[in-house]
């Protein structure tokens, strides 16, 4: 069963959990550690052989032109993170338009291929902005995986459904959405999906519950940051949640994913929804 793995490439001073600390006018003052640490994933997946999805913040695109490419001549999937970072349900429609066309026509410049798929920052398509996801069909994009159905202080829509499926869009239009995997326990909606929870379960327990994911015969997505695989970033002065969310277990990050990506097949997201069968 070949789930998709995917990769939404940011620095470590984009997050969201450091927005209230780190203004955008002064992204420019940190060390950008984006290109080594994804070359050190690129070098991961060429060793077990794995294609991935690679969500690229147009921002970084812009800077590193260069590794994008290079992502996209491994034989991965390249798609959009959007521009600037920014919570879709905070944005206005007009100006969401403007960055998802800009991040798109960047990414298609350097790659010279259509971008198929989206991912919003931190998740942020939930009830408030579900108008985006007709926006992304205007613009000519063919999925998003940005709605998480789990309850959430910063995304989730709980009720969304848990595999992919075809969304109608407030405007009925259509869209094929991979929503982030959770493994459903008593009724209960966990995320297991990777990023923080990742790094917060024991190896064991992700291995369990995306084994039995599975085994119900459903791919799962699993989502990466380059700056996981980075213990030694600058450390930021940020509340104690977000510094938990950001560090915890980042030095046990490198050592799981090679334990991932022996246990598990995966593949870009676009081969995986090509293969699967996409409820209506
Ligand atoms: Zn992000």
């Amino acid at each position: 069963m070949k789930n998709a793995f995917t990769v939404d490439v940011e620095d470590y001073y984009h997050v969201s959990a450091f927005s209230g600390v780190i203004s955008t006018k002064d992204w420019v003052k940190y060390e950008s550690r984006v290109e080594n640490n994804t070359n050190k994933i690129l070098d991961i997946f060429s060793k077990y052989n794995i294609k991935a999805t690679f969500f690229v913040l147009g921002c970084v695109a812009e800077k590193n032109p260069n590794l994008i490419n290079k992502i996209s001549k491994e034989g991965h999937e390249i798609a959009s993170h959007g521009y600037s970072h920014q919570l879709i349900y905070n944005q206005s429609a007009k100006l969401f338009r403007e960055e998802t066309v800009r991040s798109k026509k960047i990414l298609e410049n350097i790659i010279q291929k259509p971008i198929k798929g989206y991912r919003a920052a931190s998740y942020s398509i939930t009830s408030k902005s579900e108008w985006a996801l007709d926006i992304l069909v205007e613009e000519g994009f063919e999925y998003d995986s940005s709605i998480f159905p789990v309850k959430h202080d910063r995304y989730g829509m709980p009720n969304a459904p848990k595999l992919p499926y075809k969304l109608k869009t407030i405007e009925g239009n259509s869209i094929i959405e991979f929503p982030l995997s959770t493994l459903n326990i008593f009724g209960f909606a966990l995320p297991v999906a990777g990023g923080g929870y990742f790094r917060l379960y024991p190896y064991a327990f992700t291995r369990f519950a995306l084994n039995k994911i599975n085994k119900g015969n459903n791919p799962f997505v699993f989502y990466l940051h380059p700056w996981e695989v980075d213990p030694d970033q600058p450390k930021i002065k940020a509340g104690k949640l977000s510094r938990f969310r950001h560090y915890n277990n980042l030095r046990k990050c490198e050592s799981r994913l090679h334990e991932l990506l022996k246990d598990f097949e995966f593949d870009t997201m676009a081969n995986v929804l090509n293969d699967s069968v996409i409820m209506e």
